[in-house]
């Protein structure tokens, strides 16, 4: 009897399309994760935040054979909607969805949480957890046969982490929004993940107080005794879009060494 537990659907991605929303440089998480799906054999469309970010990002999308290429700041009134308005004409359908953004205005991310102003507040949730939400209600009508939407949360969602600071109360709406969003979702097929890296020195990363001695802890604690690479962070969201995983969906999934275990 030849037990068939892997077929080749089940590790793989190809015909899949995906769209790539975060890359910065080749720091990024997103960088990561889209490597990993594009080597499983996903398609790939990649955008970029603006015409400064464009030169940064246009090596590594030609690097992914990314054939859609756009700009998409979501605080732009419209601009996620031609985004998604490409991806229906183009490809008429969509497997994953990547959402690795989060902005937090200096004067709101540097102070305490009981001090933060309505205008930093409401710029938090709309970049860092919004535009999450927005991007599933767009996605959801392209998922014809299922599929995958990732975003990016950090610990400092349940834990107070220091310097983590309003991030973290927008990283807690934003786990809840996966929650319900997979419930609402769900009967369609499709998964929602919530990815939690521990972590990594990147762009978004030097905008918080202290980062180095985040890592340090987070190396002498965790259970792994390692830091995550976005490779690591790669190669795990990915598995989490290959139909063997299709009966995961709505939870937060650590990739830190087990670092959110520990006291
Ligand atoms: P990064 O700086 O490489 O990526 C952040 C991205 O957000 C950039 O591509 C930037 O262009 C984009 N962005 C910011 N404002 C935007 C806007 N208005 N419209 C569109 N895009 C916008 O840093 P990263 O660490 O790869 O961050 C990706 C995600 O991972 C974020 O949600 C972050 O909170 C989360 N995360 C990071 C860490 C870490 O330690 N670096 C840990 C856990 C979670």
């Amino acid at each position: 009897m030849t037990i068939l537990a892997f077929p080749e659907t089940k590790v793989g991605l190809t015909g899949r399309k995906g769209l790539i929303v975060g890359i910065a440089n080749d720091q990024s998480i997103a960088w990561g994760c889209a490597k990993a799906f594009r080597a499983l054999g996903a398609e790939l469309a990649v955008t970029y935040l603006n015409d400064c970010a464009k030169g940064f990002v246009e090596p590594l999308a030609r690097e992914l054979d990314a054939l859609i290429f756009m700009p998409l700041d979501v605080s732009v009134e419209g601009q996620t909607e031609q985004v998604f308005e490409r991806i229906e004409k183009e490809w008429g359908q969509l497997d994953i969805l990547l959402h690795s953004i989060a902005f937090s205005p200096k004067e709101a991310l540097h102070g305490r949480v009981i001090d933060v102003g309505r205008d930093g507040f409401l710029k938090t949730l709309e970049i860092s957890c919004w535009s999450f939400m927005r991007m599933a209600h767009l996605a959801e009508p392209l998922m014809k046969n299922g599929g995958t939407m990732f975003t990016m949360t950090y610990y400092g969602s349940r834990m107070v982490v220091e310097n983590y600071n309003v991030m973290g109360v927008a990283k807690a709406a934003l786990e809840a929004a996966v929650r319900y969003i997979a419930a609402e979702v769900g009967p369609k097929g499709i998964r929602v993940h919530a990815i939690s890296p521990g972590p990594l020195a990147t762009r978004a990363a030097s905008g918080i107080p202290e980062f180095d001695e985040l890592l340090d802890k987070a190396q002498s604690k965790a259970p792994a005794r390692s830091l995550v690479s976005i490779d690591d962070v790669g190669a795990a969201t990915a598995f989490l879009a290959l139909d063997g995983a299709k009966l995961i969906t709505g939870g937060v999934t650590y990739i830190d060494g087990g670092y959110h275990i520990i006291d």
